[in-house]
């Protein structure tokens, strides 16, 4: 179980609040590069055929004791773990793929038609130290294949993520891979890695110490030196796998090679949750080994586990910031809110002003951006404000305007204008812009 959080002091220094440590703000420099990843992600889900789910962020503490695993990091050392007003311990999701399976199983979706393909997308917590790349409030998506232990559905999740990628023109990373087997194989692999760490026991960390007696495989996570270089020549997965374990393996990798995504086999890959079986990856920046974008694998006894049904699956999981952060690296270009087609609309009086609101929506509905200082009386201030934010027209709706049904249609970079009646000012600005676009496209 999490341990017990300390008491808060009671002497808190005065001043203005600040984020909670580890809790950022993402602003919207930031928020162009999520909404890109976004797109692109949404698009290969829908036409990969994944639906979405959105599971509670608060979740019952079991779930993640039972399911991650009551040995691991995230659960021993990362998770926010408290008691509601009426007592029930809960802990606000450390990732995904436990609250999915409990959607699945508890909303009888195993009687759909299966495998279920699933996406999702939202905010995760781990109490961690934060540094960079490493939050305490995160976002991730990712996709969950259940029902289906076929090879070929563990290389599409890979090409579903390299292909994210290409689409972000991230191309700089690595696939690393490893197979953990299964229930069979993983006890033989368990009992050689105890036997070959066991005479260096005592030249090692305190928390592998634990880590060897509680969960062995995860020794290969430890980044102290020491622990590393006793890792060097430990037994690898691979040489233990079982008969189906090993030809599973030897498909995915098949599957990889026929759809030309390159693979780094991986004997250290472990990856931190104990639900993983047979395919573990993860997915490196080329210059960063070991600071996953994001990884999975499968993991065919966790619906079992929680839900006493059957069914095996599959999914990955990505850190969006981390995919930010790949983005802002490469210098990618943020499509600004700008390049659509935007106007300004200026308005003078009070009836100028009345009858802007009801505009401002049409065109909204007409597929324009408007921008607007409504709170401004000055025509000569607002146009201001139109030059700054560089829109090419600028709309100006005053006393006399209103009252004639009619609106001012001012070209900023030209410096000319015109009166157009406004039944007709869509049909005028769709004119406009669409020579615009010509324009820039000769
Ligand atoms: P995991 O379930 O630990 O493999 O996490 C999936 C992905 O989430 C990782 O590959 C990272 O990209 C991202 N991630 C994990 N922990 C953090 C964190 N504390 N802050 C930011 N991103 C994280």
């Amino acid at each position: 179980m999490p341990k017990e959080p300390k008491k808060p002091s009671s002497k808190k220094p005065q001043g203005p609040i600040q984020s909670v440590k580890g809790m950022r703000d993402i602003l919207p420099d930031e928020m162009r590069f999520l909404e890109r990843i976004r797109k692109a992600f949404l698009n290969i889900a829908v036409s990969y055929g994944f639906e979405g789910i959105e599971t509670p962020i608060l979740e019952d503490t079991d779930l993640f004791v039972r399911g991650v695993g009551k040995a691991t990091d995230v659960v021993q050392k990362q998770m926010f773990s408290f008691r509601t007003k009426g007592g029930d311990p809960v802990t606000m999701r450390p990732e995904y793929t436990a609250g999915v399976v409990r959607a699945y199983y508890e909303n009888g979706m195993f009687n759909l038609p299966q495998p279920l393909k699933l996406w999702y997308w939202g905010p995760v917590f781990r109490y961690e130290r934060p540094q960079a790349g490493r939050h305490r409030q995160f976002h991730q998506l990712g996709a969950e294949i259940i029902g289906e232990i076929n090879a070929v559905l563990d290389a599409q999740l890979i090409q579903f993520f390299t292909i994210m990628l290409k689409e972000l023109g991230i191309t700089a990373y690595t696939v690393e891979i490893n197979s953990l087997g299964c229930k069979v194989c993983r006890s033989g692999y368990r009992q050689a890695v105890v036997n070959y760490f066991r005479p260096d026991i005592r030249k090692m960390c305190p928390d592998c110490k634990r880590r060897l007696k509680e969960s062995p495989l995860r020794v290969f996570e430890c980044d102290k030196e020491k622990c590393r270089e006793i890792a060097e020549k430990a037994p690898q997965t691979v040489d233990h796998l079982c008969q189906e374990c090993h030809s599973h393996f030897k498909e995915v990798l098949e599957y990889l090679d026929e759809i030309d995504i390159p693979y780094h086999l991986n004997p250290k890959l472990v990856r931190g949750l104990d639900y993983y079986t047979k395919t573990v990856f993860e997915i490196w920046p080329e210059d960063q080994a070991g600071y996953a974008l994001g990884g999975g694998g499968r993991y065919d006894n966790l619906v079992e586990m929680l839900g006493e049904k059957m069914a095996p699956a599959v999914g990955f999981s990505a850190g969006i910031e981390r995919l930010a952060g790949e983005l802002k690296k490469i210098g990618a270009p943020i499509v600004k809110d700008k390049d659509i087609p935007t106007v300004f609309l200026a308005q003078l009086g009070e009836l100028g002003r009345k009858k802007s609101l009801k505009l401002f929506e049409e065109l909204r509905r007409a597929g324009f951006r408007v921008m607007e200082s409504f709170g401004r009386n000055s025509i000569k201030s607002q146009l201001k404000i139109a030059n700054r934010e560089e829109t090419g027209i600028a709309l100006i709706l005053g006393q006399k305007e209103a009252l004639d049904g009619t609106i001012i249609v001012r070209d900023m970079t030209a410096g000319t204008q015109e009166t157009v009646p406004l039944s007709k000012l869509i049909n005028e600005l769709q004119k406009r812009f669409a020579l615009t676009e010509t324009n820039k496209s000769a």
